[in-house]
């Protein structure tokens, strides 16, 4: 399987570790979660030149690069800080799930999960009654 590049990854490296700080968010205690992501996030890169989310089958990458939503941080997680790749999760590694709709699958699996840092992140939280990206929308689903 091909790499991304050194400076795709660096990249990357350097906004997860900015947007973190910004959000009230870690990095997932198990480093391997993290470098996975970031490794899909730096091949989006050099694909497509953009940070598609790497958790997410796409019919169309080169149409999906061309919207806002899942690039990362990708509007789930600007309106709910809720992040379904691990990448930004609490200390504890849990994704923060408690402002995500009633029937989301986030609240699904994981039940609700409290954001420690409250008055961090969620810049578009003002969209959230009217997400794009719902439980309701079916287009990009897990990677398989
Ligand atoms: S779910 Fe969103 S915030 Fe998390 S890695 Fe994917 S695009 Fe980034």
């Amino acid at each position: 399987m091909a790499e991304p590049k050194q400076e795709s990854i660096e990249k990357i490296v350097k906004f997860v570790k900015g947007f973190a700080e910004k959000s009230g968010t870690s990095m997932h205690p198990n480093p391997a979660v993290t470098e996975a992501v970031v490794k899909g996030l730096a091949m989006h890169i050099d694909e497509l030149g953009k940070p598609l989310c790497p958790c997410n089958f796409y019919k169309d990458k080169e149409a999906e690069a061309k919207l806002r939503r899942w690039m990362c941080a990708c509007d789930e997680m600007q309106i709910y800080k809720y992040c379904h790749c691990l990448l930004f999760v609490r200390e504890d590694g849990m994704p923060i799930t408690e402002y995500l709709p009633e029937g989301h699958e986030g609240r699904q699996v994981y039940g609700v999960v409290t954001d420690p840092t409250p008055e961090k992140g969620r810049m578009l939280r003002h969209k959230a009654a009217s997400s794009s990206t719902s439980a309701e929308d079916p287009s990009p689903g897990p990677t398989t």
